[in-house]
C-alpha cells in the first residue's frame, strides 16, 4: 500500500538593479537580479513550498520569516536541504516535481539543465524526477513587463506506510 500526497507552491519576487540573479541555484548573466531577504531564488522557493504543501506543513515563512536576520542572503539551497529533512523525517519520498520559471528574460533554456541537476543533488532524487520549464508571459503584466520573475511547481510525494 503506498500513499501519495501532491502540493503547490508559487513564488514572484521583484527584479531590481544590484543583485544577482539566481535560479534553481543557478547563478545567471543579467543586469537585474531579484529582490528579498534570502539569495530571492524564486524557482526554489515555490519547489520548497510544495513540499511542506504536499504534507501540510506550513509555507516557507513560517520556518524561515524574512524578519529574521539568520535567512539573510541565504542560500535557498541550504533552506531547501532543510525542507527536504522535514520530508524524510516523516517517511516520504519525492515520486516527482514539476515546475515552471515566468520571466521576459533572460532566456533560461541554455539553464535548465543545470537548475535540474542542482535540484536533484540537493534532493537526493534523479535529474528526471525534477521537472524545470521556463516560459515568458508575452509581455502581458509585471512580469511580462519585466518588473519580477515567477515559478510555479508542484510535487508528488510517496509512502510506503
Ligand atoms: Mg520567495
Amino acid at each position: 500500500m503506498t500513499s501519495i500526497r501532491i502540493g503547490n507552491g508559487y513564488d514572484i519576487h521583484q527584479l531590481v538593479a544590484g543583485r544577482p540573479l539566481i535560479l534553481g541555484g543557478i547563478r545567471i548573466e543579467h543586469p537585474l537580479g531579484l529582490q528579498g531577504h534570502s539569495d530571492a531564488d524564486v524557482l526554489t522557493h515555490a519547489i520548497m513550498d510544495a513540499l511542506l504543501g504536499a504534507l501540510s506543513l506550513g509555507d516557507i515563512g513560517h520556518y524561515f520569516p524574512p524578519t529574521d536576520p539568520q535567512w539573510a542572503g541565504a542560500d535557498s539551497l541550504k533552506l531547501l536541504t532543510q525542507v527536504y529533512g522535514l520530508i524524510m523525517e516523516r517517511g516520504w519520498q519525492i515520486g516527482n516535481i514539476d515546475s515552471v520559471v515566468v520571466a521576459e528574460r533572460p532566456k533560461l533554456k541554455p539553464y535548465l539543465g543545470a537548475m535540474g541537476d542542482r535540484i536533484s543533488q540537493v534532493l537526493q532524487v534523479r535529474p528526471d524526477q525534477i521537472g524545470i520549464k521556463a516560459t515568458t508571459n508575452e509581455k502581458l503584466g509585471p512580469v511580462g513587463q519585466e518588473q519580477g520573475i515567477c515559478a510555479y511547481a508542484v510535487a508528488l510525494l510517496t509512502s510506503a506506510a
